[in-house]
């Protein structure tokens, strides 16, 4: 099996060029950051204090997230609930941001993600994906981009879809978030050694896409 890993700050255009990279290849695309904001979202709905180390570790005994695709499309069950649809909320992504700081939510996803590329090529984006989960990747990215340029890709994203929005107050949670993921003592964020950097500020999508196709056929 071949699996390519993508790290990279929030809103670097991940999950959308992973989906493009994979479908090329007709490889699986695995969203790991949807099993963190699933897992946030069953801490929401149970209204458990991340901070209750015992709270927070029977939590995670109690959940089983798995992964299931429909017409190509992840989905992300909760138990036997399929969550999905809920995930992409702030809500859900702030919580997301700062209850996989925590070792025993890092821990409830580390064999589905590495299960998810035994059985499959895999393209899987994340945090960790390279440093931790797929160490032995055969691919590794780190894609990034300027934070002015992130928060301007979500600023437009909100505002096409008829949603008021700040762009400052958008940079701040982004910086604010990067920060967090970047400076957690478990798994942060980091490029690998043997990862790739691209900035894709100045890149279109397809160019991101073009140049992550072209180091698989180098490989
Ligand atoms: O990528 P996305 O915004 O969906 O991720 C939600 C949160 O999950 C991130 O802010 C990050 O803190 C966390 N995450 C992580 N490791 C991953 C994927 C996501 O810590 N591999």
């Amino acid at each position: 099996m071949t699996s390519i890993a993508i790290d990279g700050p929030a809103g670097a255009g991940k999950s959308t060029i992973a989906k493009k990279v994979a479908k090329e290849l007709g490889y699986i695309y695995v969203d790991t950051g949807a099993l963190y904001r699933a897992i946030a979202y069953y801490l929401l709905t149970q209204k458990i204090d991340i901070e209750d180390t015992i709270a927070l570790q029977a939590a995670c005994d109690q959940i089983t997230v798995t992964i299931a695709y429909e017409n190509d499309v992840q989905q992300v069950y909760l138990n036997d609930d399929n969550v999905t649809p809920y995930l992409r909320t702030e809500e859900t992504g702030n919580m997301a941001s700062r209850s996989s700081a925590k070792a025993s939510v890092r821990a409830a996803l580390l064999d589905l993600q590495r299960n998810m590329a035994k059985e499959y090529n895999v393209v899987m984006d994340g945090r960790d994906i390279g440093t931790n989960v797929l160490p032995d990747a055969e691919i590794k990215i780190y894609l990034t981009a300027s934070s002015k340029e992130r928060a301007n890709r979500r600023y437009k994203e909100l505002t096409e879809q008829g949603i008021a929005a700040d762009f400052d107050q958008i940079e701040a949670d982004i910086i604010e978030r990067d920060a967090r993921d970047m400076n957690r003592e478990i798994a942060p964020l980091k490029q690998a050694e043997d990862a790739v950097l691209i900035d894709s500020s100045d890149l279109t999508i397809e160019e991101v896409v073009k140049t992550i196709l072209s180091i698989v056929g180098n490989q």
